[in-house]
This record gives C-alpha cells, structure tokens and sequence, in this order.
C-alpha cells in the first residue's frame, strides 16, 4: 500500500494524481510505503501562540517544546521561571529595581525572539518532513 508524500492519503496503485491532495505523482516519486513515515506537520501560528501566551506569564520555550526542541524548551522553561523568581525578588526594594528592570527587559526581548524562534522552527520542521520524511532535529 502506498501513501502521498504531501498529505498522507492512501494512494491508489498505479493513480497519477493523489486523490486526497491532487499532488501529481510521477513514477512513485512523492509515495511512502509506510504511512508511519510521515510526521505530522507543525503549525507556525500554534507554535507562536505557545511561545506567546505561557510566555507572558514567564513560561518560556512552549512553542519550541511542541515543534520537538523539547532540549532547548525545557532549558527556557527553567531559565523562564528563574527570571521571573529574581524579576520579583529584586523588585521589592527600591535599589533591587535597578536590578529587576534589566531582568525584566532581558526577559521581555527573549519572549519576543523565541515567539520567532518557535514559528520559524515549525516551518523549517515542515520544509524538512515535506523533504526527508523526517524531523530536523
Ligand atoms: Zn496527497
């Protein structure tokens, strides 16, 4: 049994085109044997969302967790809550605000370089499933 490369769908033997996406099929180029062979996609605006909404408050590296950096997430996750632990602790005096607000700037720009991170990341993930069948990293 073969199965289209783009979309997954059971592809009849000998069909020129896929009956589920209309991909053209040329000599078996763009059929998989497995179905298992295929990741599913990954969503750039999810990956955003993930990075964006638990991000505000200080859950960082969600997005790049469910894109399959889970390395790099994790270690985002803990340096996310990290920042924010010592946002907070240096913000209860005065002279500590000279502190905090760095933290909090520094951890406002990562929020907004991983929310890009994580949606480039579920594209470059695609491009490379689309090419190879499997993930990039
Ligand atoms: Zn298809």
């Amino acid at each position: 049994m073969m199965y289209c490369s783009k979309c997954g769908a059971q592809v009849a033997p000998g069909s020129r085109f896929c009956s589920g996406c209309g991909a053209s099929i040329a000599d078996g180029a763009g059929l998989h044997t497995q179905q298992g062979a295929r990741l599913p996609r990954k969503d750039p605006a999810v990956a955003a969302l993930l990075a964006s909404l638990p991000g505000l408050f200080g859950l960082l590296g969600i997005g790049h967790i469910y894109v399959g950096q889970t390395g790099k997430g994790v270690a985002w996750l803990i340096a996310g809550i990290i920042l924010v632990f010592l946002g907070f602790v240096f913000a209860i005096t005065i002279i500590g605000l000279l502190i905090a607000i760095p933290i909090w700037i520094a951890g406002f720009i990562i929020w907004i370089v991983l929310i890009f991170g994580a949606h480039s990341a579920a594209r470059k993930f695609n491009d490379a499933v689309q090419r190879t069948g499997q993930a990039p990293w």
